[in-house]
């Protein structure tokens, strides 16, 4: 590691002389190396291996932001821009020798401008309530909805460009960037992006910075477009008897011209593990479940669901629960949002993929998986936003020697995705996970061009080093 870094002209550790230069830039008590901040800011929600900072900088401004950048090129310090650590793929752990840049206390709503359909904030706003004030406050939209909620910022969202259940309808975060500002590796501000839904002037900055992980620039300020709220919702729970079922049912969907705005698929693996902590009951018989919201006009998306259902023909679900009310849709939610805990409950590890095929090949891919369990003799549960084709693989194992055939069951599990033309991420990024099996999807040029790009925005390499690329 330690030759790495120099390679990268890295900085391998701090010394407390110059880290103090640091402290001296920010307000007392920003720059901390109190060891508890230190393990606090180690990992992320995925399973790869935390790695503790030197020092976490807790910044409160743009100024904050530029210090830190400014002082970390002059000493070739790595920086790991941080939300709320609820990534899947080991995005925001430190660099050995590094610092954590924590966004998480720069969480203002700047802005909301309903006259021209944005807001503005802050990137450590938490994206949950920031939905939850758009609509009770000023009856608006703002669509993505990653199953974390209640804990992931703005800035991370974008970041890793999350998507969540209604990207189906109302497509991933990307889609509602309107504008950003962002620290450059050299503390020099960019404002990029646009006011109004449209603007083709020069190339799309603002687009590279969706989903660049922390590896180009450090965002500070966010534009998010937003929606006229839908005046009705329903969710309605739809059991099979087998996964096959409900993977033709997800295939046909597509078919019928209709969009749901979730159309979630639970196997009956994560079924069977859910059900003793499920807030209703999940009867044994089922197979696999469909977990479907239809939004629109008041009675229409009841209307919507019976087409669904009726268009499934033969290939339809054992019966139709329509959630009564809103605690009740919340109730399934909040399942749904437990899953990925509940999965692994009583497991001595795992390993969460989150590929994405073409939807018509839903079916394959599960048949797939299935066998890769059994080649493997590992257990796999399988949930996830199915009705864009972007599944949840959960390899779990429950006895010491898993570890190393789930290593291979990952592999496994990507080059089936990418035999069917998908991809090995569909929203939760590459991080340090996936980043060996980046080349196994974007061929050589691809990459090099990528590469390219990182160096032209972070010529000392400080920005999140390690990530995306091996
Ligand atoms: C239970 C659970 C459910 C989830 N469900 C979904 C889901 O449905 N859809 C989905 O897409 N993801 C989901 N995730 C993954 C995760 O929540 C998202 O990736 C989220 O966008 C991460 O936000 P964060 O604030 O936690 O970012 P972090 O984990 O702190 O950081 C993630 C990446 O963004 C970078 N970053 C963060 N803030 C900034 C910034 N201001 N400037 C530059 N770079 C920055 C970091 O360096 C890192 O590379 C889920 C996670 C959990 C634990």
């Amino acid at each position: 590691m330690a030759e790495n870094l120099a390679a990268a002209g890295l900085a391998s550790s701090v010394r407390p002389s110059v880290l103090a230069t640091l402290e001296a830039s920010l307000a007392s008590g920003q720059c901390t190396t109190d060891p508890d901040a230190l393990e606090a800011h180690a990992g992320d929600a995925s399973s790869a291996v935390p790695v503790r900072p030197v020092a976490v900088v807790h910044a409160r401004s743009v100024e904050d932001v530029q210090a830190t950048l400014v002082w970390a090129s002059e000493h070739g310090v790595p920086v790991t821009p941080r939300g709320t650590g609820t990534g899947k793929a080991g995005g925001c752990i430190p660099q050995a020798g590094g610092v954590v840049l924590s966004l998480a206390g720069m969480a203002g709503i700047t802005s909301v401008q309903p006259e021209h359909g944005f807001a503005e904030v802050e990137p450590g706003v938490v994206t949950g309530p920031f939905r939850d004030t758009m609509e009770q406050d000023f009856g608006l939209f703002y669509p993505p909805d990653p199953n974390s909620l209640d804990r992931c910022t703005l800035g991370g969202n974008v970041a890793t460009n999350a998507g969540g259940p209604v990207a189906l309808k109302y497509g991933v975060t990307g889609r509602y960037v309107m504008g950003l500002t962002a620290v450059l590796a050299n503390g020099t501000v960019i404002d990029t992006g646009r006011r109004q839904p449209k603007g083709v002037a020069g190339y799309d900055l603002r687009g590279l910075l969706v989903g660049s992980e922390g590896t180009l620039a450090v965002l500070v300020g966010l534009r998010l477009g937003l929606l006229p709220r839908p005046r009705a919702v329903i969710s309605a729970l739809m059991p099979f008897a087998s996964l096959d079922a409900a993977a033709r049912a997800v295939a046909r969907s597509r078919q019928q011209g209709l969009l749901p705005r979730a159309l979630e698929l639970v196997d009956g693996v994560t079924l069977s593990r859910v059900r003793p902590h499920a807030a209703f009951p999940v009867d044994p018989s089922w197979g696999a479940l469909l977990l479907a919201e239809f939004d629109g006009e008041p009675g229409t998306p009841e209307r919507d669901l019976e087409r669904f259902v009726d268009g499934l023909e033969g290939a339809g679900p054992d019966q139709v629960r329509i959630a009564a009310d809103s605690a009740e849709r919340t109730a399934l939610w909040e399942m749904r949002r437990q899953m990925s805990k509940l999965v692994k409950i009583g497991t001595l590890g795992h390993i969460s993929e989150d590929i994405a095929v073409p939807v018509g090949s839903i079916p394959t891919l599960v048949q797939r998986l299935q066998r890769v369990a059994e080649q493997h003799r590992l257990i796999v549960a399988t949930y996830g936003h199915a009705g864009d084709g972007n599944l949840h693989v959960n390899i779990l194992w429950e006895e010491l020697t898993g570890a190393e055939r789930a290593e291979d069951a990952a592999e496994a599990v990507m080059r089936e995705a990418l035999e069917l033309g998908g991809t090995i991420s569909g929203e939760h990024g590459i991080g340090l996970l996936k980043r060996r099996f980046l080349p196994l999807e974007q061929t050589s040029p691809v990459l090099s061009l990528q590469r390219a790009l990182k160096s032209q925005w972070d010529p000392v390499g400080i920005l999140n080093p390690g990530k995306i690329f091996a």
